[in-house]
């Protein structure tokens, strides 16, 4: 794919997204298809030279080997502009310095962000600007919609690329290719056939110096609101007629719209806790309460579970639990489908009448389930045996493939408007419930594997 007429503006290109995420998956994208030529034009409050942002990207792409005539091409272009972004004339300015169709992404603090969608509203943005905008959409549902309509003032919808990574994660789109393309699984993908799902995303990392924005989101805005709400609305909704951004957003917003909290009772559906000291692995990790950027009065928790339910003709009395954990010792990161048990299991067949277990790794892609067959000893005595299959990587990162639909003016991986608002409005009650202290902060140590708790 060849393309001659686009530039990457990062707005927040001094962060740390740009130079850990962003950055890296430019390089990947461009190391995968050398035919592609885009401007990159870095921006930030510090006063940075060229030089020094070029030095910025050579970096970022040296940690995915970046390299070949397009990743060359951005290191002898690239240029970086001082911008406040507060200021309509300093923003419009950079947006002049883009070669033909600018994507202007914001790598910034969300508060930052709408200050510089402000700015924005009176530009006269060239033909087909692409916005990105990262998550967190907004700090609720409230302001999400606020947010919409700000950004709906500047550049029409179909320019507007709300970035989940999650959505550019490979073992995560790993769920449409194995439903939609296996005749076996889909019949069964239902109330009738499934007994539960968990979706669970528990990892080794701490804070990793990112306290003073960890802390004022917690794993509930971090991870459950986005990345596992969107994983879930992937295996809850209709299969849609085409993985084009019309079809598979409308089947998304569908299904996020029918989520609602297990019996709509917040403080039995939602447990929480935060990390004391101890070690994951080889690292000792101080208390998360004693953290850098860390107000351990703000009970900000390390680890949350929510039970959920989509309340439609498919999913009706099936719950679904999501929960993610910072500083676990043995971390997962699955999907994991239980099937009901099967109705009557011959008298004659010896052993448990245990259920189908679907697992998706969403770590490494791999599928797993466990069926029962009858053994290797006596004829008819049940064993459980897997079976598996690796799947492996996909070729781009999330942040490479989320930025080829952005430079393809494909949006089938962003989220759209609503799916933004929906996810908020699953939480929200949530989260003030735990703000008055109706849901106890529990405490795990780092290094376990976290609380276990009662689930529907
Ligand atoms: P950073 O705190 O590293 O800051 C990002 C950029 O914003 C920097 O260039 C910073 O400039 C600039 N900035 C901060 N405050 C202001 C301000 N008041 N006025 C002008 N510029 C400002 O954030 P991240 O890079 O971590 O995150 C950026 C966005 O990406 C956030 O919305 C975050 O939620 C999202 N995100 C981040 C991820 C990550 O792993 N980092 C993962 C997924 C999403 P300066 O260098 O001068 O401070």
């Amino acid at each position: 794919m060849t393309d001659s007429e686009s530039t990457l503006i990062i707005l927040g290109g001094t962060g740390d997204l740009a130079a850990r995420l962003l950055l890296p998956g430019v390089g990947k994208l461009l190391t995968e298809e050398p035919d592609r030529r885009i401007l990159v034009l870095g921006s930030g409050r510090k006063q940075w030279s060229d030089d020094q942002w070029r030095s910025t990207v050579s970096e970022a792409f040296s940690t995915v080997d970046a390299h070949g005539a397009a990743v060359d091409h951005v290191l002898s272009t690239s240029r970086y502009l001082a911008v406040d972004y507060s200021s309509p004339e300093e923003l419009a300015g950079l947006v002049r310095e883009a070669h033909g169709k600018p994507i202007i992404y914001f790598a910034l603090p969300p508060g930052v962000t709408a200050t510089a969608v402000k700015a924005l509203q009176d530009a006269q943005l060239p033909e087909g600007t692409v916005l990105a905008l990262e998550k967190p959409f907004g700090n609720d549902r409230r302001s999400a919609t606020e947010l919409n309509e700000l950004v709906a003032g500047v550049v029409p919808e179909s320019q507007v690329f709300r970035v989940d990574h999650f959505m550019g994660e490979s073992t995560v789109l790993n769920i449409l290719g194995l439903r939609l393309a296996n005749r076996v699984f889909e019949p069964l993908w239902n109330r009738d056939h499934i007994a539960r799902v968990e979706i669970v995303y528990d990892e080794q990392l701490g804070l990793e110096g990112r306290g003073g924005y960890y802390d004022k989101a917690g794993a509930m805005v971090d991870m459950l609101q986005s990345h596992l709400l969107q994983i879930m609305a992937l295996i809850v909704m209709e299969p849609p007629a085409e993985l084009d951004a019309a079809d598979f957003h409308a089947a998304k917003v569908q299904a996020l719209r029918s989520i609602h909290l297990w019996r709509n009772d917040p403080r039995t559906a939602s447990r929480r806790a935060r990390y004391t000291a101890g070690t994951v692995g080889e690292r000792e990790l101080p208390a998360y309460a004693g953290e850098d950027g860390v107000d351990p009065g703000r009970n900000t928790e390390t680890l949350a579970e929510l039970d959920v339910e989509a309340a439609n003709r498919r999913w009706a009395g099936v719950p679904f639990t999501l929960r993610s954990g910072k500083a676990i010792g043995q971390p997962r990161q699955e999907v994991i489908v239980t099937f009901r048990d099967v109705p009557h299991l011959p008298g004659r067949l010896n052993g448990q009448n245990r259920p189908n277990v679907l697992r998706l790794n969403l770590a490494d892609g791999g599928v797993d389930l466990g069926i029962n067959v009858n053994g290797s000893g006596h004829p008819l005595e049940l064993q459980r045996t897997h079976l598996s299959a690796d799947v492996g990587p996909g070729e781009l990162n999330p942040y490479g493939e989320v930025l080829r639909g952005m430079l393809d003016a494909d949006a089938m991986l962003a989220l759209d408007g609503a799916a933004a608002e929906e996810g908020w409005r699953i939480v929200d009650s949530v989260r003030e419930a735990w703000a008055g202290g109706e849901v106890p902060l529990d405490e795990y140590e780092a290094g376990s594997n976290g609380p276990q708790w009662p689930r529907p």
